[in-house]
């Protein structure tokens, strides 16, 4: 499927320089949003994955259908003060500032496989961050899954020795 016919690139958003990627128009499109999850899903399956992990927001799109149609576990990813109980966290770089991203303690299970689900591959800081949160916890990343991966970015080097699946390039 040409799923590049359901992304709307927003120019300047939010703010000035960039083009925004907006997967709104795929999800909102009943075909297109079932065949991009089923091959994250054909992926997952074959990577023999024990729990889906997304970052907040829309990591949570991504992954929570995977996990249904697997009938595995998802476990979210949040920013700071969010998540109710006792949960491990990791800090990184922002452009401008910091950001720091949380998980409860008990999401993961030691030696559990993992896939990690996001929308858009960019800079990897987000995935990075992820993936420190994961493996701190005891889980294995096996494969890395996302609908749009902006090449240009380089996020690919951050993920050195990960298997990442993106649907779509630019
Ligand atoms: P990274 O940490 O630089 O790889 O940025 C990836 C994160 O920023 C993901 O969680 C995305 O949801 C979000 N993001 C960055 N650019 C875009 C975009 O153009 N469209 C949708 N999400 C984006």
């Amino acid at each position: 499927m040409e799923y590049k016919n359901y992304i709307k690139i927003v120019e300047d958003w939010p703010k000035e320089g960039v083009q925004f990627k907006d997967i709104t128009p795929l999800m909102d499109n009943g075909k297109a949003f079932k065949s991009a999850v089923d091959e994250i899903v054909d992926y997952a399956r074959a990577k023999d994955i024990d729990i889906i992990v997304g970052p907040e927001a829309r990591g949570f799109i991504i992954g929570c259908p995977v996990s249904y149609a697997l009938e595995i576990g998802f476990a979210p990813v949040r920013k700071e003060g969010k998540l109710p109980r006792e949960v491990i966290k990791v800090d990184y770089g922002l452009e401008y500032g910091k950001n720091v991203l949380t998980i409860h303690k008990d999401a993961i299970k030691p030696g559990q496989r993992v896939l990690i689900t996001d929308d858009l591959l960019a800079t990897g800081g987000t995935i990075e961050a992820t993936i420190k949160l994961v493996e701190e916890l005891g889980g294995i990343v096996a494969g890395c899954a996302f609908l749009i991966e902006l090449s240009y970015l380089n996020g690919r080097e951050k993920l050195n020795g990960y298997d990442v699946l993106t649907l779509m390039q630019y």
